[in-house]
């Protein structure tokens, strides 16, 4: 009988070595056997496969303690344990570029035989660069010492279903193979002429390595790839028009670090109650937890970071140079903010009586609570910002400022509002929707039983609309001359004005007012007739442009219009021929830099908008005056996405969304119907607590929940506070952190 042990690791093909080597005797009327001994090993990891064959039926089914030979496919192998229990004589066949002699040390008394297999395969292009396959070559190896002639192993090979390159290994192999008898050291025979009884086989040694008890060996040099960690942009952070940090601001929350959420947002924006409560929220259209169960409320947790955390603004130490800010709106309040942290004098001139632009002169109570806006407003006063109230500035006085002030921002809004020439009706009967919700706000207008109609699909008609509700209109209709997908007003407050009981005509063009039309007596009535409309091919704006039916004209009862049709700059404000363009000094004429910032230089029309213009000419007004760079953030990293799952994966920011498990969204609380068409309270009551943000999913951002470490089987991954360390002496490549880590943070490289 010849037995054969063989030496490998996981993966090398050590057991198929043992099985060509079985078939070929088997196929010469051998009785054989071929096993490997290994249990739940993974790739790489050091593994014995063995063989047996004999002329007569073979009874024995134990392991071979006493080899007759000995191979061992992997170089890192060769380690004197490898000749445990070899018989004197036995082969030590090596897959190794060295020659026998090198080992006349280690395997003194054997014959030793070695052969590149390695380089072989290689050659031969069987495996990988990094992990070639040596089993085809090695099998060519030991049919020549062992004088099996090379066409019965090769037909061993052609049993299994191995050819082409295998063969070619084989063949080379078997011409390649070097092979030495290293003589024994002079020994005195023992007195009772039995032998020297074999050294135990211990296996490879161990010792103490970076993670514990770890091989000797370092087991990453058999990784043909590497984990490594990357960071990806989530798209709540990518699309927040106000630069927040979300991905950051719900980590904190989700610990219950409500201050830290704060001092988060605090960073970029002044208003967190505000946005909490007006914001459209791109970043809850943006969210992957969409493709699970719903977005995460981003709006109202922050909201609730807004309205309870705490945090004390520490400004840096105060400068020299001073900025006007002209308009109180939530850009000029914004950069007054971020100008105030920087530590610069702030005035900011606002031509109302009170400071607050839009948020609050426009936006109704029921939406924003003028105490909610007082609070954010009182922590930029805090900054020893001055305002200014009633105090309209024109192109003069912007010319004094300038000479006054080492800069000088403008962020005046929209002021020219869009009419429509309806024939009859008096500034009591026909209202701009502006001045009419700036009334509602000082408690000037009653609507008692009226039939309101408002012009237009925006904010300021939605808003407008809920408002005539609460003040006691018996109708309110929205006439609207495109259709619901192209008005521009915010989804939430369409469907709220609609649950309210406001009625909206879309296709509809409103024509003229007919005083006479269904006149009840006092002449208060009127009929506005209007004309219905059809979408036709879309205009400039790629908005499909509404096109009119011809004699399709009806009239709408009411008492009351107003319009609502959207606005635009007043520019009289600037030197004549002045360009007006975000985040740019504008006048050639003056030294001083002048700064055109929120709607009136993006018209972007919204809230976080415009708190990011502010942020963004604050920091250019900074950059300006001192030369120092203000860091804006990494805004070139690759997105982390839901829909990038594919062939890449591993290199995208693809979730697995997979690993995570679904968990209804938090709405919070409103007030019931009953009672919300009828009051300005407002109407939402936010979130009970934090929880919610317990659901986010960090997308391609490591919240150190630690999967990685947990599953990766060598125990090579550690933490070290924020950071995640890889033994790459160590780590084999399995790429088992990388399967596990469901924000695919943790991703693998080729080597
Ligand atoms: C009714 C309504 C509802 C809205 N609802 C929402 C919403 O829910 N969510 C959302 O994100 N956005 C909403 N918007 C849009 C949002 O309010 C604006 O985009 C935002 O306020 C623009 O900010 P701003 O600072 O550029 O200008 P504004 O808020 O318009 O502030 C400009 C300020 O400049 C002052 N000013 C003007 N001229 C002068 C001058 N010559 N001298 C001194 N001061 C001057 C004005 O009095 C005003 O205080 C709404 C808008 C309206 C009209
Ligand atoms: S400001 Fe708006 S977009 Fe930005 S995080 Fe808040 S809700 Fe989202
Ligand atoms: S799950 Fe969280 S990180 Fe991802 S998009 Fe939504 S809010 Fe942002």
């Amino acid at each position: 009988m010849v037995e054969i042990r063989i030496h490998g690791r996981g993966g090398q093909g050590g057991v198929t070595l043992a099985k060509l080597i079985a078939t070929s005797r088997f196929l010469q009327g051998r009785s054989v056997q071929a096993f490997g001994l290994y249990a739940a090993e993974r790739s790489g990891a050091p593994v014995q496969a063995f063989c047996r064959f004999d002329d007569e039926p073979i009874t024995n089914r134990n392991l071979i303690y006493e080899p007759d030979h000995v191979v061992v496919l992997d170089p890192t192998l060769v380690a004197l344990g490898i000749t445990g229990g070899l018989k004197p004589g036995g082969w030590i066949l090596l897959n190794t570029e060295e020659s026998p002699a090198s080992f006349a040390q280690e395997f003194r008394g054997h014959r030793v035989a070695t052969v590149d297999a390695t380089a072989i395969a290689r050659g031969h292009g069987l495996g990988t660069r990094s992990v070639p396959i040596v089993n085809t070559a090695l099998s060519g190896a030991v049919a020549r010492i062992l004088e099996i002639p090379l066409e019965e192993m090769l037909a061993g090979l052609a049993h299994l279903g191995f050819g082409g390159a295998n063969v070619a290994s084989a063949t080379d192999a078997w011409n390649a193979v070097v092979t030495a008898e290293i003589l024994a050291p002079p020994t005195e025979p023992s007195s009772d002429g039995a032998r020297t009884p074999a050294p135990a086989f211990r296996g490879p040694s161990f010792v103490s390595g970076a993670g514990g008890d770890l091989p000797g060996i370092r087991t990453g040099q058999w990784a043909s790839e590497q984990p490594g960690r990357q960071q990806y942009v989530p798209p709540c952070n990518d699309v927040c028009p106000a630069g927040n940090d979300v991905q950051g601001f719900l980590h904190a929350l989700a610990e219950d670090r409500v201050d830290d959420g704060l001092e988060i947002l605090l960073r970029t924006s002044p208003f967190p109650s505000v946005c909490g409560r007006v914001c459209p929220a791109p970043c809850m259209a943006e969210c992957n937890r969409i493709q699970l169960d719903g977005a995460v409320n981003v709006r109202q947790l922050e909201r609730l970071a807004g309205d309870e955390g705490k945090v004390e603004l520490v400004p840096a130490e105060a400068r020299p140079e001073r900025v006007a800010v002209v308009g109180s709106g939530p850009a000029g309040l914004t950069a007054a903010y971020h100008l105030g942290l920087y530590g610069y004098g702030v005035t900011v001139y606002e031509a109302a009586p009170q400071v607050g632009g839009l948020l609050r002169s426009g936006i109704p109570d029921f939406r924003l609570p003028p105490e909610v806006l007082e609070r954010e407003v009182d922590r930029i006063r805090s900054l020893d910002v001055e305002f200014i109230t009633g105090s309209p500035v024109d192109r003069i006085r912007l010319l004094d400022l300038a000479r006054a002030h080492d800069a000088v921002l403008v962020a005046t809004g929209l002021q020219e509002l869009r009419g429509l020439q309806l024939g009859v009706g008096g500034s009591d009967v026909v209202m701009q929707g502006i001045d009419f919700l700036d009334r509602v706000k000082r408690n000037e207008v009653t609507l008692n039983g009226e039939d309101v109609v408002v012009v237009g699909g925006g904010n300021t008609a939605m808003d407008a609309a809920r408002s005539a509700l609460r003040l006691g209109a018996a109708t309110v209709r929205v006439v609207y001359r495109r259709t619901r997908t192209e008005m521009p007003a915010i989804e939430e407050e369409i469907v709220e004005a609609l649950e309210e009981g406001v009625v909206i005509d879309f296709l509809t063009q409103p024509l003229s007012l007919e005083a006479e039309a269904q006149a009840d007596g006092d002449g208060s009535v009127h009929g506005l007739r209007c004309r219905r409309m059809e979408l036709g091919d879309p205009d400039a704006t790629g908005r499909r442009r509404p096109v009119e039916i011809p004699g399709s004209d009806f009239d709408v009862r009411c008492t009351r219009v107003i319009l609502a049709l959207g606005q635009s700059p007043d520019l009289s404000v600037f030197p004549e021929g002045t360009e007006v363009r975000e985040g740019e000094a504008l006048l050639g004429l003056l030294e001083t830099p002048l700064y055109a910032v929120g709607d009136l230089a993006t018209n972007d029309g919204t809230v976080a908008a415009a708190i990011g213009s502010g942020r963004r000419a604050a920091m250019h007004i900074h950059q300006t005056l001192t030369g120092e760079v203000v860091p804006q953030g990494e805004r070139t990293r690759v997105r982390s996405d839901v829909d990038q799952w594919n062939d890449e994966v591993i290199r995208s920011g693809a979730l697995r969304m997979h690993l995570f498990e679904r968990h209804p969204v938090d709405m919070g609380e409103s007030i019931g119907m009953d009672r919300r068409a009828t009051t300005f309270d407002e109407i939402h009551a936010g979130l009970p607590d934090a929880g919610e943000a317990r659901r986010c999913l960090s997308c391609g951002v490591c919240n150190e929940c630690d999967l990685c470490v947990t599953y990766c089987p060598e125990g090579v991954l550690k933490r070290e506070g924020h950071r995640l360390v890889f033994d790459y002496a160590y780590c084999k490549g399995c790429g088992i952190c990388v399967t596990e880590c469901p924000r695919n943070v943790v991703f693998m490289s080729h080597l």
